[in-house]
């Protein structure tokens, strides 16, 4: 699902790597770049343009702080963005009255069969209700026995009338056969054609003053991409539904559609299939969506983590410090202890894009720092201060003070005088060494 806007939006974010801040000359080729992936992936050049005009806005008048790399902060800002594209929360399903009816529209081949059978077995696992599956397409009788058999699998009664050339009699008759059964939940699959049609749209917005519904969903298949958006304005226009579900979101689909419908129709995209399976309907969720755009772990959570605990005054003191090679043991120690109070140690790595997957069955203990923090703590104030002075007898004493092998002494020393070599390194090719990245 969206591979290639994945990757296009990754490469677009790559371009600010090493940049120590973002400037209007840097953030113009990447916001470009992100335009043209949106636009590749189906998105209306307009809505494209807007979004990102929206994004160098943001970008140009963020706060860029030391902790993270203005490539991580444009990363969030887009995020941000698609989220708010997407609708900005979820949309729950508004299933309070007994009866509820859903009334399902949308083009044959949509997957509107399918996805009544997911809902009603949704609705029935996850929810405990008790829902009645209405086949109300007098057209196709296969699309009836398609219900059926749906029905039959998730174990859940099927209505219908085979003999009924009449959608709104069959609708009515069905809620009534509800209420007497005891179903708090009717979900109508109406019939579709293969394009807009009035004699189809007629037919359902009947339906619709017949039964007064209380959701109408829009099932639209998401390869259709601009399509889909329009097919969704088209229905839209004479029914006025409530909300999309997207279907096929596990082909080799490019985001427009997904990215786009609620932008243009404002109506919420309440639910998305990933499969034909029964059980593969999910609840969406703009944030999550989001993320998987992205293809990243929860790096929001982990910036802003970041910007709430790295104060901007003593960045700028560590990154003077660094500067003059003054870096020492107290400078580190601060460092642990705001990294530390970012949160547990597993789920801050995890937050990284990538490394979730990486270390999920890997115990990464919240200990982690505590044998160099007493390492740290067993110096006095003018080692902590003066790193090269640690001699020998020293380091025994250290090594003592802190439960510590000498070795670990040693080997910590070394490790710290490495960091400080590179911090060196690094001012000396102009690049400068600050916060996190200065650790890492
Ligand atoms: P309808 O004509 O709108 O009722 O559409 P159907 O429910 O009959 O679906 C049309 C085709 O799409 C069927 O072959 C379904 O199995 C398939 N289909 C439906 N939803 C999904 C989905 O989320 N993913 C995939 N891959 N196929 C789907």
């Amino acid at each position: 699902m969206f591979e290639s806007l994945s990757e296009r939006l990754d490469s677009a974010f790559k371009q600010l790597k090493g940049e120590g801040r973002i400037s209007e000359i840097n953030v113009a080729s990447t916001v470009k770049e992100i335009r043209r992936a949106l636009v590749d992936a189906d998105v209306n050049y307009k809505i494209a343009k807007d979004f990102t005009d929206r994004v160098r806005e943001k970008a140009l008048g963020e706060k860029v702080i030391t902790a993270i790399s203005p490539g991580q902060l444009m990363v969030k800002i887009v995020k941000d963005e698609l989220v708010e594209l997407m609708g900005g929360t979820e949309a729950e399903l508004d299933i309070k009255s007994t009866p509820s009816v859903i009334l399902i529209a949308g083009l044959q081949g949509s997957g509107k069969t399918t996805f009544s059978g997911k809902l009603a077995n949704f609705l029935k696992s996850k929810k405990g209700k008790k829902p009645l599956l209405v086949a109300a397409d007098i057209y196709r009788p296969a699309a009836i026995d398609q219900l059926k058999v749906l029905g039959e699998q998730i174990g859940v009664e099927v209505y219908n009338e085979p003999e009924n050339k009449d959608a709104v009699n069959i609708a009515q008759n069905a809620l009534a056969h509800a209420k007497q059964n005891g179903n708090n939940i009717i979900i109508i699959d109406t019939a579709g054609r293969l394009a807009v049609d009035e004699v189809m749209m007629t037919e359902v917005a009947n339906v619709k003053a017949a039964v007064k519904p209380n959701e109408i969903l829009f099932v639209v298949d998401s390869m259709t991409g601009q399509d889909a958006v329009n097919t969704a304005k088209a229905f839209n226009e004479r029914l006025d539904f409530t909300g999309v579900v997207l279907t096929k979101l596990d082909g080799d689909t490019r985001g427009g559609a997904a990215l786009t419908i609620k932008y243009t129709v404002e109506k919420p995209i309440k639910f998305v299939s990933m499969g034909e399976k029964l059980d593969t309907l999910d609840v969406f969720y703009p944030e999550r969506m989001a993320q998987r755009i992205l293809g990243m772990g929860d790096i929001t959570t982990l910036v802003e983590r970041a910007q709430a605990q790295f104060d901007e005054e003593q960045a700028k003191k560590l990154e003077k410090k660094i500067r003059q090679n003054q870096f020492d043991f107290e400078d580190f120690r601060e460092q642990l202890q705001q990294i530390k109070k970012m949160g547990n140690l597993k789920d801050l790595m995890a937050m990284i894009p990538g490394v979730g997957k990486a270390i999920k069955d890997i115990d990464i203990s919240d200990d982690a720092f505590k044998g160099i923090e007493a390492m740290i703590g067993s110096m006095t104030p003018y080692e902590r201060n003066n790193p090269d002075i640690i001699d020998g007898s020293r380091r025994k004493r250290i090594a003592k003070g802190a439960g510590k092998d000498i070795q670990d002494v040693n080997q910590f020393m070394k490790q710290f005088d490495q960091m400080r070599q590179m911090m060196k390194m690094m001012n000396k090719f102009g690049a400068s060494g600050k916060g996190l990245r200065a650790l890492g």
